[in-house]
């Protein structure tokens, strides 16, 4: 049952998030919280099944950004049959620090996995790209952003040319 939960909470958020995913977000996950709640010392029957949705945005996020993470939330629990209740939390967090996930991750920035690719690779990847809006490719890209979404690492970045955003899967050789 906690197998079948877990693999329908990912994929209710992978959806929720394919979208034009915020720069500035670190990592979503999400979890299922069973809650009993206790009275006179004794156990309501009834635990209430409770959704975390936790989104974590470095210092540049704004409200938007915000928004972004509580539009998801609500598509989420949308999912669900009513005796589920949704958590969201979204928090800040300084880019020096592991941001905290929970059970499944969902979507993770990878920051550092770009900077440590060789220089040559990095190159290559910022060089060999496509743009929708130039209609070309390898135009280059601007600020790129290496992360983690639906188990495929992708780069993404401002295009050279027009300004427009890029997104660039990367094949990985191991795994
Ligand atoms: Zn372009």
């Amino acid at each position: 049952m906690n197998e079948n939960i877990d693999k329908k909470l990912t994929n209710s958020a992978e959806q929720a998030l394919d979208n034009e995913i915020p720069d500035s977000l670190l990592s979503a996950s999400i979890e299922l919280k069973i809650c009993k709640d206790k009275w006179f010392g004794i156990f309501n029957k009834k635990a209430k099944k409770e959704i975390q949705w936790l989104c974590v945005f470095d210092k540049t996020a704004t409200e938007n950004d915000f928004e972004f993470g509580e539009i998801a939330g609500s598509e989420i629990i949308a999912d669900f049959s009513s005796e589920f209740g949704i958590n969201e939390m979204f928090e800040k967090n300084d880019l020096n620090q592991d941001s905290r996930v929970l059970k499944n991750v969902i979507y993770q920035r990878l920051d550092s996995s770009f900077t440590e690719r060789e220089t040559e690779e990095q190159k290559w990847i910022i060089e060999n790209n496509y743009c929708e809006q130039c209609e070309k490719t390898d135009t280059g890209l601007n600020s790129p952003i290496e992360y983690k979404f639906k188990g495929k690492l992708y780069v993404k970045g401002n295009c050279k040319v027009c300004g427009n955003s890029c997104l660039t899967e990367i094949e990985t050789i191991d795994d």
